[in-house]
């Protein structure tokens, strides 16, 4: 869903009946929530949305009294939901009229969190005012879901792994690189990319083209800058990637990184790990997200490396090159896919210096040197293969030993097209076998 413009939000205070303690005082809450250049609420998606919203116009409503004690009121309006609903009734606010509105209770409900577009906190429960919980659960009002990454881990008792741990990300708020603002308390990290695409906030998308070979080299831009000269995501299939700095709502990274993300169907943003042994899931320069050298050559793909990057205030970016070559699928792999000539090829003795690539082809019929046929393919030795897939040899000779690889495919490919092949088997029944 695409979100523009000025959102309005309800700010709801409401007083239990027999807590006469009213917290903080109406600046504290507009700076949090309204007021711009605080640090609060409104600069944080102003900032992360590239200055698509604003929530200038939200309203902040005088604290109000339940005609209930505490005790009796939530027994009444048991459940989050209607504990939000009750707070709207008592201050006559019509919920679908906003944004979002924000039940803020005197004494606590014991419960927070968000509920449609509302979200429930208690002011006496200072963590609960922190903008790293209230940008959490506003991202909730916009539609994005909690936020992953690829690994085991789980938080607590949390029954999903590897949720809330991308610690980039605002939607794993509570385990997240943050930072400790004067006035919010624990505040940061931004938003991750596959989100602000979500809501229509991306306008800097370098979208590779992937049936054009070519290489570009690109300035990846952080948050920090949005407004230079460059592009702030890459996106290619499903894959989101994007530049951040330890700036402003990112103060609490401890380093520049460059970030892959995915996202799934139900809107959770996935980071993915550079290091799945202690789960690593920054970038640096140096590395390279995408199709590994020889699969590059073979079967084409995207390739993006990370030459560098610029750090002078203002004007912060990433290098980036991006390759792309267009894709060969190879005729009968991967083995997953339906095979494109009949599979009904009798086995025969594995010749050793074919192993490898009948290993990768997994139906490639097998073939002995000393044939004369024209179309036999033309092996790669074992040695050669292993070497070429290390990388150990220079490139020119890895570039060569590709070629022979791929023409040896295609050989197996023409030669398996021409087979005659015998109808297979009639199925046993091995029922009736079985019975005298
Ligand atoms: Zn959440």
């Amino acid at each position: 869903m695409v979100w523009r413009g000025n959102l309005k939000i309800a700010v709801l205070r409401v007083k239990f009946a027999d807590v006469a303690q009213e917290q903080r005082d109406d600046g504290f809450y507009y700076d949090l929530f309204i007021n711009r250049f605080t640090g609060g609420l409104n600069d944080y998606y102003i900032n992360a949305s590239g200055g698509n919203v604003n929530f200038d116009d939200s309203i902040l409503l005088p604290w109000k009294s339940t005609v209930e004690n505490r005790q009796d009121f939530l027994t009444k309006y048991a459940g989050r939901n209607n504990i939000i609903n009750a707070a709207c009734a008592i201050h006559g606010i019509d919920r679908s009229q906003f944004f979002a509105v924000v039940a803020i209770f005197n004494a606590s409900t014991g419960d927070a969190s968000s509920a449609g577009n509302g979200v429930l906190l208690s002011a006496d429960a200072p963590i609960e005012l922190e903008m790293r919980f209230l940008a959490h659960e506003i991202g909730h009002c916009f539609g994005f879901m909690d936020s992953y990454d690829e690994s085991d881990r789980r938080q607590g008792s949390d029954p999903a792994e590897g949720w809330y741990w991308d610690q980039y990300d605002i939607m794993s708020a509570r385990n997240t690189f943050s930072y400790s603002h004067p006035r919010w308390g624990m505040t940061g990290p931004n938003l991750a990319m596959p989100y602000k695409e979500f809501a229509g906030w991306t306008s800097k998308v370098y979208t590779t083209r992937t049936n054009v070979d070519h290489t570009d080299e690109i300035r990846l831009l952080s948050y920090a800058n949005p407004l230079s000269n460059g592009y702030t995501c890459i996106r290619y299939d499903n894959w989101y990637v994007e530049f951040r700095t330890p700036d402003f709502f990112d103060t609490g990274l401890a380093r520049p990184c460059i970030l892959i993300h995915s996202m799934t169907p139900e809107v959770n943003a996935v980071v993915h790990n550079r290091n799945p042994v202690n789960w690593v899931n920054e970038w640096q320069v140096g590395d390279v997200f995408g199709a590994p050298p020889l699969v590059f050559s073979l079967f084409g793909g995207v390739r993006i490396e990370i030459l560098g990057y610029n750090l002078q205030t203002g004007d912060k970016y990433a290098r980036i090159r991006i390759s792309v070559r267009r894709r060969r699928p190879p005729p009968v792999f991967p083995p997953t896919q339906p095979p494109v000539f009949p599979p009904i090829i009798p086995p025969g003795p594995l010749n050793p210096q074919s192993a490898p690539v009948a290993a990768i082809s997994g139906q490639a019929p097998v073939q002995d040197l000393e044939t004369n046929d024209p179309k036999a393919p033309i092996f790669v030795s074992n040695e050669e293969f292993i070497s070429a897939s290390k990388h150990t040899v220079d490139e020119d000779k890895q570039e060569e030993v590709a070629g022979r690889i791929r023409r040896t495919l295609e050989g197996i490919a023409l030669h398996a097209k021409d087979e005659v092949l015998a109808p297979p088997a009639p199925p046993r029944n091995e029922d009736a076998e079985d019975t005298q």
